[in-house]
C-alpha cells in the first residue's frame, strides 16, 4: 500500500513533536488544528515551487504564504507559538521540506 504524504509526515514528524502525548496522541487543544496539517496543500505548493540548497527561500515563502494568513502572528510579524517553539510547522520545517520533496520525488 502506499503511504500519503500525510502519514509519512505523521510517522515522521509527530514523533518527535513536543505536543507528541505518551499514548501516541497530540495534546493540542481541539480548537487548535496543527499548523503543518492545517496547511499541508499550501506547503507542498511551496516545495514545488521552491528551488534551493538553503532552507532560507523555502521560509520566506512559509512567512508570506501561511504565517500572514495565520491568526497567531501579530500586525508586526511576531509569533507566541514560533517563540515559545510551539508550532511544529515552523520547529520541524527542514525535515518537513525534505519529506515532501521526497514524497514528490524532486
Ligand atoms: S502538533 Fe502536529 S506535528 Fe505535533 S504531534 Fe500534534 S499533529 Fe503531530
Ligand atoms: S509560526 Fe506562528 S504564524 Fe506561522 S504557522 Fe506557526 S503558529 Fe502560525
Amino acid at each position: 500500500m502506499t503511504q500519503t504524504l500525510d502519514q509519512r509526515l505523521r510517522q515522521r514528524i509527530c514523533p518527535n513533536c513536543v505536543r507528541r502525548t505518551r499514548d501516541g496522541g497530540c495534546s493540542l487543544p481541539a480548537d487548535r488544528p496543527c499548523s503543518l496539517f492545517a496547511n499541508l496543500d499550501e506547503i507542498v505548493e511551496i516545495v514545488r515551487e521552491t528551488r534551493s540548497k538553503r532552507i532560507d527561500p523555502y521560509v520566506d515563502t512559509l512567512r508570506h504564504r501561511v504565517c500572514d494568513a495565520c491568526h497567531f502572528q501579530n500586525d508586526h510579524g511576531r509569533c507566541p507559538c514560533r517563540e515559545d517553539v510551539d508550532c511544529a510547522l515552523d520547529t520541524y520545517y527542514p525535515l518537513i521540506v525534505e519529506e515532501i520533496e521526497r514524497y514528490l520525488n524532486l
